[in-house]
């Protein structure tokens, strides 16, 4: 059992459904599971060996698609990498996993010449497209390999290292097996979306990183691939339009980026019929925004790299009503609990940490036994996040326990007070933090990002939050800010917005 079954039964099924377009010719799903295998086969006459990591640094695309189910395939394990970090990061990213062979897109060459020689294991490069430094091309890798691949992986062997993208400290590879990865393609397709084979997907989330979780079930289900490389609202609409895509993986910044955009109203979206969102919570105002421009399509989960994907699920007709701020419910193959900070479950309706048991949860942290120590016990994974379950079930996250404020005697959740600022019609984003205070030890700070010609002030805001909120949780400073920084995948990033003010100082957490 492993994750390159799923493309070997979809081309058996449908051996004449198009994985993607090359210009105008369609790729059939039998070209793509035969390129795939031959490509497997060529990574172990490489000398390679199970277990062996290969790093990934393409933009979305069909070899990036073709490399991740080639390696896990291979009994080898992928590491892709965001493309749009740093050299220095990319560095940190191989040299950490210790990849022994990288598959890179030609437009990276400069950026690897710069870390190249650092990363010691790193043997082979191979480039898609042309550079002069590559050990190899692509296209004569796949032509070294046999369609006959004398070799399976097992379940429990590693597939995947996942980076986390650091949002809360410095990325942890995340090791996830190809039995953590089946399970959530058996989640997904129980309790997410089913798709048909007639289904279009626009990659527009980095394959790199969620949207890698999200096209498993769909290739599974032989669906037909877009590949938006990178991300802008404008491309994204034209994709949609002519290529009739059905169904896209965004995070919440890239939906309201859409729903902004001028440029929505001058296309066709009528075959959208699936927008999957996660990864941060939707505000809710935001969300009623969305649904008025694009209509009740809309499907959130909740997980995180160390259980990814779908943890629960809020399904499109549960968009509605206080419901609709909440991350749904819990998904058929987890178990969810709500629990102190020594691991004992609370009542229902009680905050806590969130806590996982399931076969999606992973395997570990690579090479950091003592962080794997302290969020694995009992075969429950504890996820960092604060959060309640209601009486039907329904999962409401209040936040990162470390970004809670600790102000005076009283924790304040930040995404509180976001949303009743997301609701003031001159802001368009807001980051809600604590500041070192002396009185009271943690002060909450808004950082606000106004809509283009929008105005509004401190003061104001203030006043408008008191209005709406019990008076300990209102700012008391607002800075406007051009913009808030974001990492990678384009989530907020409220620890280097504290950094700013703690300068190096502790804060208790
Ligand atoms: P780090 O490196 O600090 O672990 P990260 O942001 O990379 O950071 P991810 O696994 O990418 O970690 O993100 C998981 C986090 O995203 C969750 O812990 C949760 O806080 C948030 N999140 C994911 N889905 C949702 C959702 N539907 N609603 C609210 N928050 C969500």
């Amino acid at each position: 059992m492993h994750i390159g079954q799923l493309l070997t039964r979809a081309a058996q099924r449908h051996p004449t459904n198009t994985a993607w377009y090359d210009g105008a010719r369609p790729v059939l799903y039998t070209e793509v599971e035969l390129r795939v295998t031959c490509l497997a086969d060529a990574l172990r006459q490489l000398g390679l060996k199970t277990g062996d990591r290969v790093g990934m640094m393409l933009p979305n695309s069909p070899q990036a698609l073709e490399v991740m189910f080639a390696t896990m395939k291979a009994g080898l394990v992928i590491v892709p990498m965001n493309i749009r970090l740093h050299p220095e990061e990319h560095a940190t990213i191989l040299d950490d996993a210790g990849c022994s062979l990288l598959i890179y897109a030609a437009e990276f060459t400069q950026a690897l010449a710069s870390i190249r020689d650092r990363l010691p294991t790193l043997k082979t490069y191979v480039v898609v497209g042309d550079s002069p430094t590559a050990d190899k091309r692509y296209e004569e890798l796949l032509a070294m390999g046999s369609p006959v691949l004398g070799f399976q992986p097992g379940p429990e062997d590693l597939a995947w290292l996942f980076y986390t993208s650091g949002t809360t400290g410095k990325p942890k590879g995340v090791m996830l097996t190809h039995r953590n990865l089946l399970t959530l393609v058996s989640i997904n397709l129980i309790d997410l979306n089913t798709p048909s084979h007639q289904d279009v997907l626009l990659h527009a989330l980095a394959i790199s990183f969620a949207g890698g979780f999200f096209m498993l079930h769909h290739v599974a289900r032989a669906v037909t691939h877009v590949f938006l490389p990178r991300f802008d609202p404008a491309t994204f609409f034209q994709l949609v339009e002519k290529h009739k895509v059905t169904t896209v993986a965004l995070v919440p910044t890239m939906i309201s980026m859409l729903v902004r955009s001028p440029a929505r109203t001058a296309h066709n979206l009528s075959s959208l019929h699936t927008v999957f969102y996660g990864g941060a919570p939707l505000h809710a105002e935001r969300l009623r925004e969305a649904l008025e421009a694009f209509g009740p399509i809309f499907l959130q989960s909740y997980g995180l790299g160390e259980s990814p994907l779908t943890l629960t699920v809020l399904g499109k007709d549960e968009h509605t009503g206080f419901r609709a701020q909440s991350a749904g419910r819990v998904s058929t193959l987890v178990s969810l609990r709500i629990q102190d900070d020594d691991w004992n479950p609370v009542s229902m309706g009680l905050e806590g940490e969130i806590a996982v048991r399931s076969d999606l949860v992973m395997a570990g942290y690579w090479n950091r036994p003592e962080q794997t120590a302290d969020v694995l016990k009992d075969g429950w994974f504890r996820t960092g996040d604060i959060g309640y379950l209601d009486q039907d079930g329904y999962l409401f996250i209040s936040d990162r326990k470390k970004d809670l404020i600790k102000s005076g005697g009283a924790t304040v959740s930040p995404r509180e007070v976001e949303e009743v600022i997301h609701l003031h019609p001159a802001v368009q984003e807001v980051a809600v933090i604590g500041v070192p205070d002396e009185t009271w030890g943690e002060a909450i700070k808004a950082l606000v990002v106004l809509r283009p010609n929008a105005v509004t002030t401190e003061k104001e805001l203030i006043a408008f939050c008191k209005d709406r909120l019990a008076s300990f949780k209102k700012p008391r400073s607002v800075d406007f800010v051009p913009d808030l920084p974001k990492s990678a995948n384009n989530k907020v990033l409220r620890r280097e917005l504290r950094e700013r003010y703690w300068q190096g100082r502790a804060r208790k957490v």
